[in-house]
């Protein structure tokens, strides 16, 4: 067992259809977060090779490899939590309040996130984040799974860009799946990050 372990889904494969297939739902859980978790702590165990060693002559790879991979798994851990077959809709209580006050509405919020996410160039995420240094939300369009982002800021809602989390299914057409994550949004989960946050 390495430090890193993959979690089970919340739900069945198909439990998010139709707005997002069992197919994808199985690779992207199976294949890619499991990747990523590997890749995790493989790269945990060169580093700690490296440091036996006392040989860093390859640290720079390494530590661009370590922030890919743990980033990926803890996106996805997140990611898999964001969402349920009972999501959708819009979110209520101390949550609802600050994204009024952060961003205006909620329309203004979902706008933003949704073009964040649209618009990734290549692969990444769109993220909402607590910033804890102003208190406020934010929205941040991640490259990859770890560029693009200010430090100290913690995702409480992300929305997979890659093409991975949709090619199957709504092949080149991003903004339709993009759509369909508003379907199934678990706005509890969501708001009980934001709480935990911003405590
Ligand atoms: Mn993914």
């Amino acid at each position: 067992m390495g430090v890193y372990a993959l979690p089970d889904l919340p739900y069945d494969y198909a439990a998010l259809e139709p707005h997002i297939s069992g197919e994808i739902l199985e690779l992207h859980h199976d294949k890619h977060h499991a990747a990523y978790v590997k890749g995790a702590n493989d790269t945990l165990d060169r580093i700690a090779e490296a440091r036996d060693q006392n040989d860093f002559s390859a640290i720079v790879g390494l530590e661009k490899t370590l922030a890919f991979n743990l980033s990926g798994h803890i996106l996805h851990t997140l990611y898999w939590q964001n969402m349920s077959p009972d999501g959708g809709d819009r979110p209520a209580g101390d949550l609802a309040t600050a994204i009024d006050e952060h961003f205006g509405s909620f329309e203004a919020f979902s706008g933003q996130m949704s073009a964040a996410t649209t618009l990734v160039q290549g692969s990444g995420w769109g993220v909402l984040s607590y910033e804890p240094a102003s208190g406020r939300l934010l929205v941040e369009q991640v490259y990859d799974h770890h560029g693009n982002v200010a430090q100290g800021s913690t995702p409480l809602l992300a929305f997979d860009a890659w093409e991975h989390a949709y090619y199957l299914q709504y092949r080149n057409v991003r903004p339709d799946f993009v759509k369909a994550m508003w379907q199934v949004v678990n706005w509890r989960d969501v708001a009980a990050r934001y709480a935990a946050a911003s405590r």
